[in-house]
Order: structure tokens, then sequence, then C-alpha cells
């Protein structure tokens, strides 16, 4: 049996990972992560590849190491602080491929991919044994005929990120010639023309870099906005948090406001805008504000109805139109299910603020705990970003505590 089972080997898993073994008594052999990728952070690398994303927005401390000042180390002692860009009112973004080499490097440095096993968690059952361990159901993602695997852990942390679910319009049902940018869209494909729909920084990054090659037109229903961050700095202090979050009740709806509230949701870095509108002096990208109302193939095309009474038509449509709801994950609703775990607002987690534990309807912490955007009722508008997972694992490793009365391993 394990001391601890991590959902989901994203940015926050990866991070709480090595959180775990330098904040707790855990040892490597108490601790799983369990993800279907063949390798940690594949589907962050994958996402990011897809909108051909140059630089991140958020800054240099924000990475999957331990040490704040680790990737800024990293880049220097090989010569590469031209990645950190500069960035107006703003500390340095590192470049992706800074953000990722540091990631593999801190991944190498820790062994981490020994603690990895390939696989999708399906359900989480109820302890049926004395020892109180919760049993994990997965399936081989590398064998699709196996049979399904049973996990035995004392504790387990959900770190699985939106899960993998994007928003799909209604109107782009069944359409041929529209993919959704995360979900089997390859950039690298050419086309004759290119409708991107979206307004927030996916959209914009994706019609920017599309825009040297083929003819893009970047369909948004509002006036493009601009922030550096995803939500106001001040969000990253557990002070801020508590003060401005926690005096609402955990799981309510004032909560989930506060959060839509601080969060810039669909706006763009300013340096992105920048370029965006280089492309269109340029004349390479166009910007439509438009509701879609429809969309269908004719001849191979894909042909937009505007709200408006507009139309536009070219080879393809990206959708950009980000996540859907992760609170109303049907694997999270089959957990909280099966193991009576309470919800809030929305279906929102209502989580023990001190260690981010899923409490149980009668209003008892559970060992099962939550991560990312899952914990955003406790960690704020940032628990889904970089900084929301050292954040989080401030208080999961004050929740995940070994079993004493556990065999020890002779050495
Ligand atoms: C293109 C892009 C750029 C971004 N840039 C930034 C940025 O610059 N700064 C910033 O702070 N944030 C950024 N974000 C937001 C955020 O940091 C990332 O989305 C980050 O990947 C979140 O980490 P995570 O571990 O919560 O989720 P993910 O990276 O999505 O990882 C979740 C993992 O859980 C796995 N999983 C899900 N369900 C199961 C299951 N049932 N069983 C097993 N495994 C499961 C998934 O396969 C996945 O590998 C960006 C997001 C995107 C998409």
């Amino acid at each position: 049996m394990y001391e601890c089972v991590i959902v989901g080997g994203g940015i926050h898993g990866t991070y709480l990972s090595q959180r775990l073994l330098e904040d707790t008594d855990l040892e490597r052999e108490d601790l799983l992560v369990v993800d279907p990728h063949e390798r940690l952070l594949e589907s962050f690398r994958r996402k990011a590849a897809a909108c051909e994303m140059e630089e991140l927005r958020s800054t240099f401390v924000h990475h999957v190491g331990t040490e704040p000042f680790g990737l800024e180390t990293f880049a220097e002692s090989r010569d590469r602080e031209d990645e950190l860009r500069p960035t107006p009112d703003y500390p340095p973004r590192p470049t992706l491929s800074l953000f990722l080499d540091y990631a593999d490097y801190v991944i190498d440095g820790n062994d981490l991919d020994t603690l990895h096993r390939r696989a999708t968690v399906e359900a989480i059952r109820e302890p049926n044994t004395d020892d109180g361990a919760l049993v994990l159901e997965t399936a081989d993602s590398r064998d699709e005929s196996s049979e399904t695997a049973e996990i035995r852990t004392r504790n387990c942390v959900l770190a699985i990120g939106h899960g993998g679910r994007y928003r799909q319009p209604s109107w782009a049902d069944g359409v041929d010639a529209i993919d959704h940018v995360w979900d089997g869209f390859d950039p690298g494909t050419r086309a004759d023309g290119t409708v991107v729909v979206g307004g927030g920084v996916t959209a914009a990054q994706l019609a920017t870099c599309l825009a040297g090659r083929e003819p893009v037109t970047l369909c948004t229903r509002h006036e493009l906005e601009t922030a550096n961050s995803e939500a106001d700095p001040r969000w990253i202090n557990w002070n801020h948090i508590e003060r401005h979050l926690h005096r609402h009740p955990p799981g309510s709806k004032a909560r989930l406001e506060t959060v839509g509230e601080a969060r810039n949701d669909g706006t763009i870095p300013p340096t992105l805008l920048e370029r965006l509108e280089t492309a269109v002096d340029d004349g390479a990208l166009s910007i439509r504000h438009g509701d879609v109302r429809s969309a269908r193939d004719v001849d191979g095309r894909v042909r937009l109805l505007l709200e408006d009474g507009g139309c536009l038509s070219a080879d393809r449509a990206v959708l950009a139109t980000g996540f859907a709801p992760v609170f109303e994950h049907p694997f999270v609703d089959r957990v909280a299910d099966e193991l009576d775990l309470e919800r809030g607002y929305r279906g929102m987690p209502v989580l023990d603020d001190e260690t981010l534990a899923w409490q149980d309807s009668s209003g008892h912490a559970t060992s099962v705990f939550v991560t990312g955007a899952l914990a955003a009722g406790t960690v704020g508008p940032l628990a889904g970003n970089v900084a929301g997972a050292r954040r989080a694992a401030d208080r999961l490793t004050t929740g995940i505590t070994v079993d004493e009365r556990r065999p020890v391993t002779a050495d």
C-alpha cells in the first residue's frame, strides 16, 4: 500500500511529488504519480506546442522546481539569460524552451520519472479493509485490453488539471473542418486560410503564429483586453487569500464569485497584443468581432455564420475556447458520489482550508486531497496556475502525513 498517490503528473503533480519528499516523512516507495502520458508534464507540453507558445505568461520564479530562483540559476549557468524575457512593468518571463528544459533538469535530478506509473485512474472506492486504504481503479493506458488494475493508498491527491475536457460550442458539433486547439489540431499542417475562434491568450498566440504562413482571421466576441497575469499577484499570498476568500464559507457561491471576479480570464499579455497588432498592420491577420451562430462544411471549407448576419469562410476553424468546468467533470462526480464527498456551489469541492483535504458530507476531512483548478475555492484565482502548485503544496504537506504504524523497510 502507498502512503500517497497523486492522480495527475502535470505541473501540479510533478511539483507536489518533490514537496512531499522534501517536507514530509514520505519515502520514495511511499509515493506514486499516476498519469496516462508517456512522461511527466506531457499534457502541458502538448498544449503549449499546439498554440506554438513561445514564452510563459508567468514570471521566472514560477516553475516546477522547489527552489524559487532555481530557474534563474539554471539559465545563468548555461548562458541562457536572454531566455528570461524582459517585460515592461513586470518581472522577466521564461521562454517555453527554458521552462521545459529546467523542468526536465528537475525531473531528472530528482529521479521523478521513477515515481510515475502510466495509467488513468477511472474511479476511487471506499476503504473496505481495516487499514483504511483507498482503492484506485486504473486503466493501463499502454494496453487497451489490460484488466483494470487496482492501487491501494492511504492518501490520494487529485491533481488532474482541467481533466482534459475542452469547451466546445454546440454550433461546432459535427462540422469536420473545425478542431479544438488542444484536441486534434496540429499547427504544422498547412491550410489556405484559418479562422481562430476565441479572444484569450491561446487564441491570440495561435493567430499570431499562423499569420505569417496563411491568411488568418481571429474571431472574438469581445474587445481584446490586456493583463500581465491571470490575476493580481497579491493572490499568491496566503494572507491575502485568507482575508479575501476564506472569509466566505467553504464551497459557497461567494467564494466562486470572488475567484471569478479576481481572474483576468480572456485577457492577453500586452507584449502578445503588440505582436498581434503588428500582424494586423502587416496585413497578415484580420480581427472580426462577433458571436458565431452556426457553422457548416461547404465544399471542404468551413462557413461560420455570425449573430450580426456576417459570414466567415476558411479552409478550417480552430477553437481556442478554453476548458470545460472541472467541478462538473464526470471523474470528479464519480469520486465524490462514491466517497460521499461534499460539493458546494456549482459542484465545487468543499475542502479543509488548512490542508486541502476534501470533506465528507458530515464535515469530516477525508484522505482525498485536491490541488490545481479543482482547489480554486480554497487556493484562489491562481489555483490552476504554476504559482498555485506551490501554494497548494504549502498546505498539502501539512495534511498528508505518514502512518507511523506502517512497516519499516530495511535499508
Ligand atoms: C498553453 C498553456 C499555457 C499556460 N501558460 C501558463 C503560464 O505561463 N503560467 C501559468 O501560471 N499558468 C499557465 N497555464 C495554466 C496552468 O499552469 C497549466 O494549465 C498547468 O498545466 C496546470 O497544471 P496541472 O498539473 O494542474 O494540470 P495539467 O498540466 O493539465 O496536468 C494534469 C494531468 O493530470 C492527468 N489526469 C487527468 N485526469 C486523470 C486521471 N483520471 N488519471 C490519471 N491522470 C489524470 C492529465 O493527463 C494531465 O497529465 C497555461 C496553460 C496552457 C494550456
